[in-house]
């Protein structure tokens, strides 16, 4: 199958279950109008196949295989969508992420390698790959600018300096893993009472690199990159908590920097629900 010009393909990782199978029905019935491919994006091919059919196998949704957290998936998806799609992609939904494990040296790691390296990585393969005018949405959380706003002031200027590079933030997140092996995470400056203090960490370091990668890639072919919040809904990170709403709002949070034109958005910045949230600031997580 390979794209015409005047369809818009678009990827969204993590898209088997929660808010990313939410963004993928409503992009799906989208379609007749904008014509979109959507690619479905998972890690194990049996679950993302139960999605298809949980969704009735729309014949313009396509499954890839992608586990985030290894480079050699990202390569084999990489040649996939180049194979199969002319190497063409308009969107890219970076929202496979995973919850807080214990706060362990090994949980870190492996959640910073899906949640920040895993779309680091992504990023670095698929952005050259954007057509004119594209779209990088990078999830992100409330959780993350909360965590800087109870950062020493001396992270909280690090995290948003103008002038920060993937190898500073790299540096910032490696000091942070190899932190909680020695419990001085309070030396370097972050609140040990942080609530889910890794999975903020990862998401503080996503809105971080979103800024960066907008710096370094729009100019090229005026793309967008963007992170989103999608509020506090009912999923498997939270363990379907009763009080969060239902995961479609969250996909209509994803889908407004998606699909707002480009006079809507800043980019680089970060945004919940169709408005612009501070990448440090106290702000509520339950919505
Ligand atoms: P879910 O746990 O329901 O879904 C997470 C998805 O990510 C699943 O499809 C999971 O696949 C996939 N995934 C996990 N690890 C990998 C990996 N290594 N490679 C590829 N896919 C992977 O969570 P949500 O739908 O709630 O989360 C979606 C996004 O929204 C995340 O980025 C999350 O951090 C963010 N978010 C969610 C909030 C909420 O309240 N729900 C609040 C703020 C942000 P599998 O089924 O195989 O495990």
């Amino acid at each position: 199958m390979s794209s015409t010009s005047q369809q818009r393909v678009i990827l969204v990782t993590g898209a088997n279950k929660g808010i990313g199978f939410e963004v993928v029905k409503k992009l799906a019935k989208e379609s007749p109008i904008n014509n979109n491919i959507i690619l479905l994006g998972c890690r194990d091919l049996k679950r993302g196949q139960d999605a298809l059919v949980r969704l009735g196998s729309p014949s313009n949704i396509y499954l890839l295989q992608l586990d985030i957290s290894s480079r050699d998936s990202i390569a084999r998806a990489t040649d996939e969508i180049k194979c199969k799609y002319g190497g063409q992609l308009n969107i890219v939904i970076n929202n496979a992420a995973t919850g807080e494990l214990e706060l362990t040296v090994e949980s870190a790691r492996e959640m910073f390698s899906i949640n920040y390296y895993g779309i680091k990585t992504l990023n670095e393969h698929l952005l050259p790959l954007i057509q004119e005018n594209g779209r990088v949405i990078n999830v992100a959380s409330a959780c993350g600018s909360i965590l800087l706003y109870e950062a020493s002031k001396d992270l909280q200027e690090k995290y948003s300096s103008s002038t920060l590079t993937t190898e500073q933030l790299d540096r910032l997140v490696e000091d942070f893993i190899s932190a909680i092996a020695t419990n001085t995470t309070e030396e370097l400056g972050y609140n040990p009472k942080s609530s889910y203090l890794i999975y903020s960490v990862t998401k503080a370091a996503v809105i971080a690199l979103t800024q960066i990668e907008a710096r370094q890639w729009s100019s090229a072919k005026n793309v967008l990159i963007l992170s989103v919040c999608p509020g506090y809904c009912a999923t498997d990170i939270n363990k379907n908590a009763p009080d969060a709403r239902p995961a479609e709002f969250g996909a209509d949070s994803i889908l407004y920097v998606v699909n707002a034109p480009q006079s809507e958005l800043k980019n680089g910045c970060f945004y919940r629900d169709g408005q612009q949230l501070p990448q440090i600031g106290f702000i509520n997580r339950k919505n």
